[in-house]
């Protein structure tokens, strides 16, 4: 398997990995027709995109079968709940207050236009250009209106994206809730780090994050967890969604984030998946140790 990612690709949210937000969206519209997360923007989102099989996934046409399986749901329901949980503690924090938000790597993520922000919050939404202005565009045509004042920044996380930030209205100077979900795994090692500098350099004291932390890759997990996502892929094209979905992470020794924002300064926390689930309310996965591969979410305050 050979990756097909370089220095400056760029997607939309029907290709490469802009199709993971896509597939995201996905988990979340089926997860939104049971319980704990209620996602009405990602089955409309999913329609828009424009691919049948998704958009049948989505609105519940088709069931989920083995596409989007218990684990791909309840997995999603945990995921959505703690940065849902994550910005609304921090939203309604007093002392110092967080009215600025930042949701990197946004893709079809609602939380703009569904979250019961406070007055005078602020929301960025940072993601690749084509993924961001397709959501802008198609939520508005659905009539959707944000929740919160919301401002775009369509900018490459692997390029110095500060500037386009405050070139959005960001102000360094007041406390901010970042989220980065779902994203460190498509950023090269070197990325993520400069990823974590930024965030932490453009943090007044206050501020918070959120993120996923994966301890580096015992010898032989990687090529487990390649062979799985190779299952996956192939389970999608059976069914006529083309994604290899291995070529678009980056694999490998990297820094994991939790000691790396400890080092810069957060004080940081985190919780198991397995612990999530139980907190949740869920069944535990049987294979959460190989699905998951040890990620814990974390949250850090400065
Ligand atoms: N956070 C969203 C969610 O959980 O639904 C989307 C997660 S999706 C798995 C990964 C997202 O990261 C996509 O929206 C993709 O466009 C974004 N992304 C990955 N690498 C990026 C980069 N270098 N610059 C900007 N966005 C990036």
């Amino acid at each position: 398997m050979t990756s097909t990612r370089h220095d400056g690709d760029s997607w939309d949210p029907a290709s490469g990995v802009g199709a993971t937000a896509t597939l995201a969206a996905v988990a979340r519209a089926v997860a939104s027709r049971e319980n704990l997360v209620d996602d009405p923007f990602a089955a409309p989102l999913v329609r828009a995109v424009g691919v049948d099989l998704l958009t049948r996934l989505a609105s519940g046409e088709t069931a989920p079968g083995d596409l989007v399986g218990r684990g791909a749901i309840d997995g999603a329901k945990v995921r959505t709940k703690f940065y849902d949980d994550f910005f609304l503690d921090a939203a309604n924090a007093a002392n110092p207050g967080v009215t600025q938000a930042v949701i990197l790597a946004s893709g079809l993520d609602s939380r703009a236009y569904r979250l019961p922000w406070p007055a005078g919050t602020v929301v960025f939404e940072v993601d690749q250009p084509r993924v961001a202005e397709f959501k802008t565009r198609t939520l508005a045509e659905l009539g959707a209106v944000p929740t919160a004042e919301r401002r775009v920044a369509a900018v490459d996380l692997r390029d110095e994206w500060a500037d386009a930030l405050r070139d959005a209205g960001f102000d360094p100077g007041r406390p901010t809730a970042w989220s980065a979900e779902g994203l460190l795994g498509y950023l090269p090692p070197e990325a993520q780090d400069r990823l974590l500098d930024t965030i932490t350099g453009l943090s007044a004291p206050g501020s918070r994050v959120a993120t996923e932390s994966r301890p580096n890759p015992r010898p032989g997990e990687d090529a487990r967890t390649k062979e799985s996502l190779d299952r996956i892929s192939a389970r999608w094209r059976q069914h006529g969604f083309e994604l290899d979905h291995a070529s678009l992470r980056y694999f490998g020794e990297r820094n994991e984030a939790a000691p790396y924002l400890a080092g810069l300064g957060w004080t940081v926390t985190g919780q198991s998946v397995r612990d999530l689930f139980a907190a949740y309310g869920l069944p535990p996965l049987a294979d959460d140790g190989l699905r998951m591969g040890g990620v814990r979410y974390i949250t850090g305050i400065r």
